[in-house]
């Protein structure tokens, strides 16, 4: 069974049984006959592929380096000759004259991408925080603490998952490669050599005896991160503050951001006021008296602030008062908001007989089930 990590098929070997290396136009899926421009254009795809930033297992970067390698000959009219009238044991000669030669695949392909890598490393996953204050804090504005947890690199082994550096030795399975060859017979006839992630260290080609006792070999620890948020006044619910490479620490990636998104608690019966995106709303009970005759309140806003209110004619139930200019603070592009007060009345639950008669009388109402005569 050809095993799912099986990367890339070296060479296949027809019939002949002799292992036949893969050319440098093969590498770099080309024929002998490709042109300049072929040569650039297939190694700006696969180097790209290959590229350790993008793709971090080790047999890719086997890989990326043997593109590198066939890019440094090729794109080279001098190296390329040589290739092509004496194979690589010319191209061996041509190096060792030059003293040293080859030239880091990390640096051609900085070379030919101009500077640094084809991308950033690996970010790791972001982290969403809901938190929820007082309306009160919205609407004033505040500066809140709190903590999140998150992993960080083991301070004891600093990533590495080993007690002390010399825990860590060279795997013997791959003698440090990260990646082994095995020869397997894809079917009758033809038998290849298969290039394969080294089981035994996972790529990584070296093996740890003993494993850090802080992290257990995990590589990262468990803490709490302490974030400061600012809550800016009038921030609109959902408000979010972003925390870049506060999330989890990795050894393989960039820590991914933390989202803080704050809203305002909602919680029944709790605080007189609620919000409707930038508007305040509140209620006032009356009395029937006071929906028939007026009143006088004084409200408490969000900051502490006195709002008076007082009318002199009738409150209908379920009017609401727009009290302009007391709503959420204006925050960018939101404009400042109004309040709205709804306004209920209560009735009494029970009302003495002699009481009815008189209302009965004011409001030229007639009652049957009560005689005046009863009373
Ligand atoms: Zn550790
Ligand atoms: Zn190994």
């Amino acid at each position: 069974m050809i095993p799912n990590t099986l990367l890339v098929a070296l060479s296949l070997l027809l019939l002949s049984g002799c292992i036949a290396a893969e050319s440098l136009y093969q590498i770099l899926g080309l024929k002998k006959d490709a042109s300049d421009a072929d040569i650039k254009k297939a190694y700006r795809k696969l180097s790209k592929k290959y590229h350790p930033d993008i793709n971090p297992d080790e047999a890719a970067h086997e890989r990326f380096i043997e593109v590198s390698k066939a890019y440094e000959v090729l794109s080279d009219t001098e190296t390329r000759t040589i290739y092509d009238r004496h194979g690589d044991a010319g191209l061996k000669q041509h190096e060792a004259q030059k003293q040293g030669g080859g030239r880091n695949p990390h640096d051609v392909f900085a070379h030919f991408f101009g500077g640094g890598g084809p991308a950033q490393e690996q970010k790791g996953p972001s982290m969403l925080t809901n938190v929820e204050v007082n309306l009160a804090d919205m609407y004033t504005g505040r500066n809140l603490e709190f903590q999140v947890p998150r992993k960080v690199i083991c301070t004891h082994c600093h990533g590495s998952g080993a007690e002390s550096e010399s825990d860590i030795h060279q795997c013997t399975q791959c003698g440090g490669q990260g990646v082994i060859v095995q020869r397997q017979q894809f079917f009758p006839g033809m038998v290849g050599n298969v290039q394969m992630t080294c089981p035994s260290c996972g790529g990584k080609g070296k093996q740890i005896r003993r494993a850090c006792h802080l992290c257990h070999g995990n590589k990262v620890i468990d803490t709490q991160n302490t974030l400061a948020v600012h809550i800016p006044a009038g921030a609109p619910e959902g408000y979010e503050e972003i925390f870049q490479g506060e999330a989890d620490e990795g050894v393989d990636w960039e820590a991914g951001d933390v989202i803080v998104r704050i809203r305002s608690e909602r919680i029944e019966g709790r605080g007189e006021w609620t919000r409707k995106e930038s508007g305040i709303m509140g209620r006032v009970t009356l009395s029937v008296a006071e929906a028939l005759l007026g009143f006088e309140r004084n409200l408490t806003h969000l900051d502490g602030r006195t709002i008076s209110i007082q009318r002199k004619g009738t409150t209908q139930p379920g009017e609401v008062e727009v009290i302009e200019g007391e709503g959420m603070p204006s925050f960018g592009d939101i404009p400042q908001g109004d309040m709205y007060v709804e306004y209920s009345v209560i009735l009494p639950v029970e009302i003495a007989d002699d009481t009815r008669i008189k209302l009965a009388d004011l409001f030229n109402h007639q009652i049957s089930h009560i005689s005046r005569d009863e009373l």
